[in-house]
């Protein structure tokens, strides 16, 4: 879907609302987010409604990942970041909020005090093959 009238993303690529831009080009358009967690926190989109990444055309996921390298570049030399992560929030239980897919292009500094709650598991012996096996079987059933 091109465009969602309902879509607060759909209307910032508009122009229907504003954003600070950082990037635009005729497939993808990235913007300061609104609520930063580091100063420079940007958000990169297609133009094209597509609610998540699981959802989406992989030549377009593929032009998006591409930006990456020159859009962390920028990011490193504009906030004087050390680093930064790049995350997709893909579905409510993952803690996307917005319904148009994005990816969120954080800043990084050693002791900023972001982080995630890393609660590393471990795989009951036998399981971790099971999963991979369910993983092929699923990938080659499916389309790209
Ligand atoms: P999510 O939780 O869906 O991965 O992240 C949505 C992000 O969109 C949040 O970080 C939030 O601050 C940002 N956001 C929501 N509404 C607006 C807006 O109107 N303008 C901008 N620039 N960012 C927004
Ligand atoms: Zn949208």
């Amino acid at each position: 879907m091109p465009r969602d009238p309902d879509c607060i993303f759909c209307k910032i690529t508009a122009g229907d609302i504003p954003s600070h831009t950082v990037y635009e080009d005729e497939d993808v358009f990235a913007f300061l987010d609104i609520g930063p967690l580091a100063e420079g926190h940007v958000l990169i989109i297609p133009r094209d409604h597509h609610s998540e990444l699981a959802a989406m055309p992989a030549e377009l996921c593929a032009k998006i990942a591409s930006l990456l390298p020159r859009l962390g570049r920028a990011a490193l030399g504009v906030t004087g970041a050390e680093g930064f992560n790049v995350l997709v929030n893909n579905g409510a239980a993952a803690g996307q909020v917005v319904g148009h897919v994005h990816w969120h292009l954080i800043p990084r500094q050693t002791r900023d005090g972001l982080g995630y709650r890393w609660n590393a598991g471990e795989y009951a012996e036998g399981r971790a093959a099971q999963v991979a096996d369910a993983y092929k079987a699923a990938l080659a059933s499916a389309g790209r």
